[in-house]
């Protein structure tokens, strides 16, 4: 994390922003305590190559009920029964949480690793939903609209399980829904970097003002995903 992300939390939550953190949550409880009072929600992500559970079970501990929490599960095809039953052990724990069995992409681009049928499907079929109904989401879902007008609300993670991803020529509103600035301060519309740099933190640029046509051949990063996205006859929005 930025080394001054207490002093930046602080601030966007006394400018009244509403504070989203993503993290793999390896920092100390202690940490997590002090920051709790300045988040609005945050995303967890469960990386089974390095967790120590316990600890990630602990600060998911400290944060509910009071922050709205959602958990990514990274599903290692070698490792995946393991896995899911360490996402079953969260589930039970944190039974208001949204938790997703995330795929894993090849080299962090837009191809899935090799899964089994198997797996694919107990990834599809998820995690037994959250039991209560909450109003906030950290992790917002998609509403896909088909040309015969058919609607259907999907998470991220559906959609790339679906590989309803395939989105090269929709026009994004990446650039107007999100930013992203690199580790160097360079700006771009998306993660996925469709466009180009449009700028460095520190000098004068002007942000986009109109949606963009998609060049990528999948948008692979979740963040992205819940762009919305729209053509003549079909589109995909938030
Ligand atoms: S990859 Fe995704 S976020 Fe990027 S321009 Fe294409 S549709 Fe938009």
């Amino acid at each position: 994390m930025h080394p001054q992300i207490v002093r930046i939390l602080e601030e966007a939550s006394a400018r009244g922003f509403s504070v989203s953190l993503i993290s793999n949550a390896s920092r100390t409880h202690r940490f997590w305590t002090k920051i709790k009072p300045h988040l609005n929600a945050v995303i967890l992500t469960y990386h089974s190559e390095f967790v120590d559970f316990d600890h990630f079970k602990g600060v998911g501990e400290i944060l509910v009920p009071d922050v709205p929490m959602h958990i990514n599960i990274t599903m290692k095809p070698a490792e995946f029964g393991k896995i899911h039953a360490d996402a079953l052990e969260l589930r039970q724990a944190f039974p208001d949480a949204t938790i997703s069995l995330k795929p894993l992409r090849v080299d962090f681009a837009t191809e899935l690793y090799e899964y089994s049928d198997a797996q694919m499907a107990i990834m599809d079929a998820g995690l037994p939903g959250c039991s209560g109904h909450p109003d906030r989401l950290p992790r917002a879902t998609m509403t896909g609209r088909t040309a015969d007008g058919n609607r259907n609300r999907l998470r991220a993670n559906e959609i790339i399980l679906r590989n309803l991803n395939r989105l090269m020529g929709y026009r994004c509103n990446a650039g107007l829904e999100s930013l992203r600035i690199n580790a160097s301060g360079q700006v771009f519309r998306a993660t996925c970097g469709v466009g180009g740099s449009i700028g460095t933190l520190g000098e004068t640029f002007e942000l986009p003002y109109a949606p963009i046509s998609c060049t990528a051949h999948k948008c692979g990063c979740t963040a992205d995903i819940l762009i919305t996205k729209s053509r003549a006859e079909q589109f995909v929005r938030r």
